[in-house]
């Protein structure tokens, strides 16, 4: 299988084909349809397996063939991570993988200043990659708004849980729209990842590679 056959658009091929991917990955192949189709997954997947780009071309597409009207951009997608360097790598990959779409994304993180964080939340992204905690301290800041929100996803959830994150995870959730996309990717699938799996898709197509 090639990415031509994934129905994914020109701008986006072209980045893929850029970054020296030949062939897509299983989760690519086995993800990247069903996200396309719009439908909740759920899938059980290592780092190192290409997971990112599984979740962000179809994501990437999605946002640009539905553009917003207006000047303003809204969040309209959101990647829930557990550690900041995690969250960096994503927000490159976002980067690299959008760069004919005109598609903006910034990074959110702990244990660094807020300011600069503010200023890229101020001047509008459509993708943010944020860890739980700084996402609710600037959301309790009041500089960002999450009712416009499509597309959330929860990368490397079994990491999240182990970390602690669990309280702050259901705290982000309920800033969403209950009506959106939502993508799960954990390595492992313990009972207590399951159950927030459980609690906040719908009807999701399940893989694993
Ligand atoms: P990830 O699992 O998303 O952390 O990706 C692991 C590494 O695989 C990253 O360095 C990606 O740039 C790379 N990668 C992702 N998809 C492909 C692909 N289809 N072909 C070759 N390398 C890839």
């Amino acid at each position: 299988m090639q990415f031509s056959d994934l129905n994914l658009i020109d701008p986006l091929l072209r980045a893929v084909a850029a970054e020296g991917y030949e062939t897509p990955t299983p989760i690519q192949q086995k993800g990247i349809p069903p996200i396309l189709a719009g439908h909740d997954l759920l899938a059980c997947a290592q780092t190192g397996t290409g997971k990112t780009a599984a979740f962000a071309l179809p994501m990437l597409q999605r946002l640009a063939a539905a553009p917003v009207e207006g000047r303003a951009r809204p969040i309209r997608a959101l990647v829930l991570t557990p550690t900041r360097e995690l969250a960096a790598q994503i927000g490159d990959s976002f980067t690299a993988y959008g760069r004919h779409l005109g598609l903006r994304n910034t990074v959110i993180f702990g244990g660094v200043g807020k300011s600069a964080q503010i200023g890229a939340l101020r001047r509008g992204v459509e993708v943010l990659v944020a860890t739980p905690g700084r996402l609710l301290d600037l959301a309790a800041d009041g500089v960002m708004q999450l009712g416009r929100l499509e597309i959330l996803v929860l990368d490397e959830a079994d990491r999240m849980l182990d970390m602690g994150f669990i309280h702050d995870v259901r705290r982000v959730i309920a800033l969403l729209p209950q009506q959106r996309q939502t993508l799960f990717f954990s390595a492992t699938m313990p009972p207590d990842v399951q159950e927030l799996a459980e609690r906040i898709l719908v009807k999701p197509e399940r893989i694993a590679v």
